[in-house]
């Protein structure tokens, strides 16, 4: 691939080579394999994005045109040698210009008629270089200055023909420069006449090529700006040529030069690191001769470039975003994901944005809509489990603050529930957030109405418990009521000892219905409960009524309390004193009163 490190300015074989150089399109017309480890390893211009520009040569064969761009720019192209008059290969070769971010097109076997060949290489390598170029030297010797017939005329209206064909669309906004080099300037001819007849020749050339539809008026200035220079015969004036090529490298590397080359709208928009795939792409295109259309290649060339930014930036995404899985999948909350997720998405989407910003912009921006989506999905995965863990926690939490409150004393229940749930709606929403990225449509709308449902769940449960040793309590307090009175009642009865016990049972239980309403609010039971709690308790009252009474009026009870009843009255006075037994006592009618009284 490294040509001959020859130079017919003398320098002597083996000298130290400048740039290295490649056929990117052999004589076979095949394009090279390795263009793309040329620009990364050997002109270390892959990562320059658009800060590169490309110049390509045409003319006739042997017109000294390696021989001028190895002397402009320190390149290494073979030089045909002046002794032996053979050949240099034909194709296209690449090289770097030495100290500047230029790349070099050497295009050998430009001029087929020269050699009576036929003429296609000539256009192809016309195509392919107008479509890659910025600059396109157009080398001649002076004596063919105004052979309009000549054939430098004829390649020359191949390349305006190729150029309308690949550029209509691009009218006046994108130009290439075409910057003539007169050879073997003899000087009796000032550059100025060369010049305007070289122009007049174009204008013709210009006229005679057949124009796209809707084009048919449009100027030569509308696609080509023009730059004529001369230089001295290299052999007779060798260090007058070196001194004007000196000149010349001037336009091509001082941006402050009024003749820089480079402008901004010769620029094909290609950046570095995808010019291997437009380059290729467009040659497969000239080889298959379909039509060249440049803004598809555009498009393609974005895709692919894309698509491969895109490939890395998401390999690493995945590597970094390996480790959430395990720990979220075993029930795990991690600490500050929100902002780990997003300043790696962020770090990717940087990392595509930084190369494919450069390329087809609507291209670039379907693609980098399509990496953050795919990132957002895989984190999405993360967001649910996170809000899983979230949740269960949160219910956890639910859950020992009310058992923790209910064990206690003196309180409300519905105060306890409403804390304790405000508590964990809080904890959830404020760690649900922090989890929601940015440029996304994450919501926890339905995870926060599940987690409600599942609190209501263990409220609902509670208060029943709740309710339920509520009322057992009540229930238990009325008992002992019941029963200390009826005890009474029944250890001295009177007449009107029913009528008393069934006014204190009413009296008792007005009050604790009273308590039961009052304390059944703190669980914001309904009417309808409360009615039957109400109920339940009656019932359960008079149950508890009847049963303290049939226990007093069981029969050994009741045999106990008349015995009891019978020794009071026989045995004590009337002040209730113990009696004191006379001999002239009657103790038998004495006997029989108590007895009667009694039964
Ligand atoms: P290319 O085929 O156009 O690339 O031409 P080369 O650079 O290979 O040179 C062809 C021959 O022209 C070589 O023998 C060179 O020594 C010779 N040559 C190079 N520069 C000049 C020049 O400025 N004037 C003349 N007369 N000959 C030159
Ligand atoms: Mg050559």
């Amino acid at each position: 691939m490294n040509g001959v490190a020859n130079d017919s300015n003398g320098q002597a074989n083996g000298v130290k080579k400048t740039s290295t150089q490649l056929q990117i399109i052999d004589e076979n017309q095949h394009f090279t394999q390795e263009l793309s480890q040329s620009m990364k390893d050997e002109w270390h211009l892959a990562d320059s994005g658009f800060n590169y520009n490309l110049v390509a040569v045409f003319g006739s064969q042997s017109t000294g045109k390696s021989t001028l761009l190895n002397r402009l720019f320190g390149t290494n192209f073979d030089v045909m040698s002046e002794s032996a008059r053979r050949q240099t290969t034909k194709g296209i070769w690449m090289s770097r210009g030495k100290d500047m971010n230029v790349l070099i097109m050497d295009v050998e076997g430009t001029d087929g008629r020269e050699r009576g060949e036929d003429q296609d290489f000539e256009r192809k390598s016309a195509l392919f270089s107008m479509a890659t170029s910025n600059v396109i030297i157009v080398n001649l010797w002076e004596h063919q200055v105004g052979l309009y017939q000549g054939a430098n005329m004829g390649l020359l209206k191949t390349v305006f023909e190729v150029n309308l064909q690949l550029f209509q669309a691009a009218r006046g906004k994108e130009k290439t420069l075409l910057l003539f080099v007169i050879r073997d300037h003899v000087g009796a001819t000032p550059l100025a006449n060369l010049a305007n007849t070289l122009t007049a020749d174009l204008d013709r050339i210009w006229q005679s090529v057949s124009k796209p539809e809707g084009l048919e008026n449009c100027s030569i200035n509308d696609y080509f700006d023009f730059m004529f220079t001369a230089l001295p015969h290299k052999l007779l004036l060798p260090e007058k040529f070196e001194e004007e090529v000196i000149k010349l490298r001037e336009r091509f590397v001082n941006q402050n030069h009024k003749d820089f080359v480079f402008k901004p709208n010769y620029s094909k928009r290609v950046p570095a690191d995808g010019f291997h795939v437009y380059a290729e792409g467009i040659w497969d295109q000239i080889m298959s001769n379909k039509d060249l259309d440049l803004p598809t290649q555009q498009e393609l060339l974005a895709q692919y470039r894309c698509d491969e930014i895109a490939t890395v930036a998401f390999e690493a995404f995945l590597g970094k975003i390996k480790g959430f899985r395990q720990p979220i999948e075993a029930g795990k909350i991690i600490e500050g994901l929100g902002p780990q997720m997003e300043e790696i998405r962020n770090t990717t989407i940087k990392q595509f944005d930084k190369d494919a910003s450069r390329y087809h912009s609507d291209v670039y921006k379907r693609k980098r809509n399509e990496i953050l989506n795919k990132a957002n999905s895989q984190l999405h995965a993360f967001y649910l489990g996170q809000l899983k863990n979230l949740s269960k926690k949160a219910i956890t939490m639910f859950n020992s603050r009310i058992q923790e409150k209910l064990k206690g004393e003196g309180y409300d229940f519905a105060e306890v529930v409403l804390n304790a749930r405000n508590e964990v709606e809080d904890y959830f929403k404020k760690n649900a957030e922090s989890i929601v990225l940015t440029e996304t449509d994450w919501t926890y709308d339905e995870e926060i109405t599940q987690l409600q449902e599942g609190i209501d769940e263990i409220a609902a449960k509670s208060r029943i418990e709740e309710t339920k040793k509520m009322i057992n309590g009540l229930e238990k307090a009325f008992q002992a009521q019941i029963n200390e009175f009826v005890t009474l009642y029944f250890k001295s009865p009177t007449p009107d000892m029913w009528t008393k016990i069934v006014n204190k049972f009413q009296e008792v239980l007005d009050k604790t219905e009273q308590q039961l309403l009052k304390k059944a609010k703190s669980f914001n039971s309904s009417e309808e409960e409360n009615a039957k709690s109400v109920e339940n308790l009656r019932k359960r009252s008079w149950q508890q009524l009847r049963k303290k009474i049939d226990d007093e009026l069981a029969d050994n009870m009741f045999l106990l309390k008349l015995r009891e009843r019978f020794e009071e009255k026989f045995r004590y006075d009337d002040e209730g004193l113990p009696k004191v037994w006379k001999p002239e006592d009657d103790i038998d009618a004495h006997f029989r009163k108590s007895r009667d009284d009694v039964i």
